[in-house]
């Protein structure tokens, strides 16, 4: 009976030097300039920043970054899981599949208190490693030329919104104007048919066959998710490659894909892709070729997608190595890509 007492002391002793604080900030900021998608216009970026505190003074921070139009969680949802954890936690909390973003956020928060690591400065990674965003459209052709000075040589530009053959007598100004060491993504956000997918295909196999001109890359989900097997189809039939992102918006639907046979390109947007350690497990066993990309993340998700994306590129090297999709700095309207993680926290 004694020892049971004093067993259960030590244990309510432990619990109270882990017992962990969390504060949730929500933020929003503008972009400079509404990004164009396949999905219409996205103006505003609103997201969650979480901190977490154990009796050490430990800090964990982390981001909750929802894109609810491409298969995570809403930010009201993000926001009423929080919420909803009582604090002080003394224990990890079970986070329901369905919220990808949140699991990412508070799961990335809590391994930095575990590894005893604070988020520090990530080194950004060179513009020639990154791949820059182009805008949507004309704009593209008079905005490359300042990212290729800096020294980017992979970029993406949004595909799907204007009519199919105004959009392709544009792909074709593009690929000749770059210099023939350019890679240019082309990204429909699933906002193409099969007959216009077909179209795109053709045009980027014909520009591909010669070497004095830039590459296409890939096309980046032609297709909405539903017809994922139509975009496996067509990977067999024209020689440009394909690369899945809302398919695989998911660590759940990359596994699903993976076990029903994809082994083209994955675009993975670690903010909402769930667990980080889920992402792991999944490229260990794998060793896919993946794209790590943003998802219009502040500076404290950032750090965290790209120090994954480092482990991912460390542990499995894809041959060629891909640009990181994170040549995103710069498209909102406030300094906050000037802030260190605890900055922002601190002056939001
Ligand atoms: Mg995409």
């Amino acid at each position: 009976m004694e020892r049971g007492v004093a067993e259960s002391g030590i244990l309510a002793q432990y619990l109270g030097v882990m017992a962990i604080k969390l504060c949730i900030k929500p933020y929003r900021r503008r972009f400079r300039q509404p990004l164009l998608t396949a999905h219409g216009y996205w103006q505003w970026r609103q997201g969650l920043l979480v901190r977490l505190e154990d009796r050490a003074g430990r800090v964990g921070l982390g981001e909750i970054a929802p894109i609810p139009w491409f298969g995570s969680e809403t930010l009201a949802e993000a926001e009423a899981f929080c919420r909803g954890v009582s604090t002080p936690i003394t224990d990890r909390p079970l986070i329901p599949d369905t919220l990808t973003a949140t699991q990412f956020g508070l799961g990335t928060a809590f391994e930095q208190l575990q590894t005893h690591t604070p988020m520090t400065s990530v080194q950004n990674p060179q513009p020639s490693g990154l791949c820059g965003l182009l805008p949507t459209g004309e704009p593209a052709l008079t905005a490359w030329p300042i990212l290729w000075r800096q020294g980017t040589r992979t970029f993406k530009w949004k595909i799907g919104v204007a009519p199919v053959i105004e959009e392709i007598a544009l792909l074709e100004t593009l690929i000749q104007a770059l210099p023939a060491q350019g890679r240019l993504r082309l990204d429909a956000n699933g906002g193409l048919n099969l007959e216009e997918a077909e179209s795109w295909l053709s045009v980027c196999d014909r520009l591909n066959a010669s070497a004095a001109m830039a590459t296409v890359e890939y096309l980046e989900q032609p297709l909405p998710p539903s017809q994922t097997e139509l975009m496996r189809q067509l990977g067999q039939r024209f020689r440009t490659t394909i690369a899945l992102d809302e398919s695989v918006a998911t660590v759940a639907k990359l596994e699903t894909q993976y076990r029903q046979g994809w082994r083209g390109i994955a675009v993975v947007k670690p903010t909402i892709t769930g667990d980080p350690n889920r992402l792991r497990q999944f490229w260990q066993h794998y060793s896919p070729q993946l794209a790590f990309s943003s998802a219009f993340e502040t500076g404290v998700g950032r750090q965290a997608a790209l120090a994954l994306a480092a482990e991912y590129t460390q542990q499995v090297a894809p041959l060629p190595p891909l640009a990181l999709g994170f040549g995103t700095l710069g498209w909102f309207d406030d300094d906050w890509d000037t802030l260190t993680p605890a900055q922002l926290w601190d002056n939001l």
